[in-house]
């Protein structure tokens, strides 16, 4: 039995300044501002969402934004870049915004059959633009900033850097439903269900990386989406019958997760598609409110007093 994962559902990353954060992913990126929340860990700080236009599961990147945080660095033991879908020619676009506007960027790659242009955030976060030669049919969240025909259109992939991959393959290939895509160098690429952008683990293992600390700019946990409830309860069956350690299910409010650490310690987690973003504000008034879970809302007016103005 294989657990019925369809791709990746969200990445959640670690900030330092909130409003630093809020304003790279929309006015820079051209993101969508689609929930603002607050860590349910630590209520006192916020959870940010930025994604498409619908807060589509493959679309959510998130922050635990803590001012003055430390930074990390990014390496072996975690999701160590996250790249995000652009069209093919687009890139010419990206690398003279980010020029610019000062956004640091190193110089395009050329990756299985796809050109990556590596840049960072505020953070240091290792991001990517992956210009696709693969077909990737998802809207562009509509931006003032950033024209539509060069537009992020939601994750391509993660990549997870390791010193070694077997025991993390065979997570994702036993248990969690991928299969190799490609291989070349230090990269081992795997796909969820038929693949194609917003699916994709890649596997890094290239010596020369430093092994990663945790901080702002390092990404927290990577989940992966799956359909329904009996899907996650299910994946949860198998994953546990494969001698992994798995959370409960927890209600998150906009979707359901378990939460697991695969064998090279990166945290996994697996989320259901609905009910999605939409649940506490109308589509489109999305990242208006501060969304809180039922159990915090008997303490919003202190919550929301001791959070910080993001405008
Ligand atoms: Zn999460």
């Amino acid at each position: 039995m294989k657990a019925q994962v369809t791709g990746l559902h969200h990445i959640t990353a670690i900030a330092s300044d909130p409003r630093q954060n809020l304003d790279f992913y929309t006015s820079v990126l051209g993101l969508r501002f689609v929930k603002k929340s607050v860590n349910q860990d630590d209520p006192g700080t916020y959870h940010l969402y930025y994604g498409d236009y619908a807060a589509s599961p493959g679309t959510i990147l998130t922050f635990f934004p803590w001012a003055g945080l430390r930074r990390g660095r990014p390496g072996t033991g975690q999701a160590y870049a996250t790249a995000f879908s652009v069209p093919a020619g687009s890139l010419p676009f990206w690398q003279a915004r980010f020029t610019k506007l000062g956004v640091k960027q190193q110089p395009v790659e050329s990756r299985f059959n796809d050109e990556a242009l590596p840049f960072a955030d505020p953070d240091g976060l290792r991001l990517e633009l992956v210009a696709t030669s693969e077909t990737d049919s998802r809207p562009a969240a509509p931006s003032k900033d950033v024209p539509a025909e060069f537009a992020i259109r939601g994750f391509h992939g993660s990549t997870l850097a390791l010193t070694d991959a077997a025991a993390t393959a065979a997570v994702l290939t036993e248990s969690m439903g991928y299969k190799l895509a490609a291989q070349a160098g230090h990269r081992a690429r795997y796909m969820a269900a038929a693949g194609g952008p917003g699916t994709y683990v890649d596997l890094l293992t290239d010596p020369a990386l430093p092994r990663g600390l945790n901080g702002a700019g390092t990404i927290h946990h990577v989940a992966f989406r799956v359909a329904d409830d009996a899907a996650e309860v299910s994946a949860r069956d198998i994953l546990l019958q494969s001698g992994l350690q798995v959370s409960p299910v927890i209600d998150r409010a906009y979707f359901k997760s378990i939460y697991y650490r695969e064998p090279a310690g990166v945290l996994f987690e697996i989320a259901t598609d609905g009910p999605g973003f939409a649940i506490d504000e109308p589509l489109d008034q999305l990242g208006t409110i501060l969304g809180l879970p039922p159990h915090l809302e008997p303490h919003r007016a202190a919550i929301e007093a001791a959070l910080p103005k993001l405008t």
